[in-house]
């Protein structure tokens, strides 16, 4: 597949005032690909951003309240490097570590929003990306409003080994919390989100949208090729393969995410509702 062959560092948005766009070549001017979200004028090609530029992309001005923003991992396999590979991410982006999230609004409805970031060590979930994932989660569910998270990632972390697995069962219970509550959970995929993260919380999101043309899956295609030793149907990993085929509920350009995601807010948030519901008739008990 052309898009496995693809290095990360090959993906990112490179310095300078002309880009090469990925997707057809075209030399892009930068003010100009910007004004446009990153995306290329002359096909479509979504450039990776950052978790700020969705923060900024998606909710009210200035609306964004950051939570747990000085998180960071510990080594608790003492992997040789990790430290020192966690300190050159946090140089390299600013952030603490790949996933950020607090409340903000939509449209003046009040949400949690968290968005992953794929240039913190590839987007990878170690045990602080799927700690904050798992609290912005809970806290979507103690201050009774939908939960917004746009997903980018190579998988788990293996630098912290059997400690990243283990947020694919935290996150998802978390999210069996958020549902039985009927708190609306939006996620956002873009490209690419795959391996644990897409078998976890990137998955779970009761509206599921991507970004055109994003890669999405679980093992690369070589790994299940020669696992099942059969040729597999051309771009079975792409956003819009997923969507005829039902995995994925809607395709959105990356200037439409706002409008559309506030639509789907007022389609299916129901306020009233959701805050006259009792704690108490849940099955599951929240220590707080
Ligand atoms: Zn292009």
């Amino acid at each position: 597949m052309k898009e496995n062959s693809k290095t990360p560092s090959k993906m990112e948005i490179p310095k300078g005032l002309w880009l090469r766009c990925d997707g057809c070549g075209e030399i892009l001017y930068r003010k100009s690909l910007e004004q446009n979200l990153f995306v290329c004028m002359r096909c479509g090609y979504h450039f990776r951003i950052s978790a700020t530029k969705y923060v900024e992309l998606i909710l009210d001005n200035e609306s964004f309240e950051e939570f747990d923003k000085n998180f960071v991992s510990g080594n608790p396999l003492n992997f040789p490097n990790y430290k020192e590979k966690l300190e050159e991410a946090q140089k390299k982006t600013g952030y603490k570590e790949a996933f950020i999230y607090g409340r903000g609004r939509i449209n003046n409805i009040a949400v949690i929003f968290g968005a992953m970031d794929f240039n913190f060590m590839g987007g990878s979930m170690g045990s602080v990306v799927g700690e904050k994932v798992a609290r912005a989660i809970r806290k979507a569910y103690t201050d009774r409003v939908p939960l917004i998270i746009v997903a980018t990632s190579g998988g788990a972390r293996m630098q912290e080994g059997i400690f990243s697995l283990m947020q694919l069962a935290k996150t998802a219970a978390e999210l069996a919390l958020l549902a039985s509550a009927k708190i609306p959970y939006i996620v956002v995929v873009t490209n690419p989100t795959m391996a644990g993260v897409m078998a976890s919380y990137a998955s779970l999101g009761d509206i599921i949208i991507a970004e055109p043309k994003a890669l999405l899956g679980f093992a690369g295609a070589r790994v299940i090729e020669g696992t099942i030793g059969e040729k597999l149907p051309e771009g079975f990993q792409t956003a819009e393969f997923l969507l005829a085929h039902g995995f994925v509920d809607l395709v959105v350009p990356r200037k439409q995410l706002r409008p559309t995601i506030s639509k789907i807010l007022d389609i299916v948030w129901n306020k009233k509702e959701s805050q006259s519901l009792e704690t108490e008739k849940l099955n599951y008990k929240i220590e707080e």
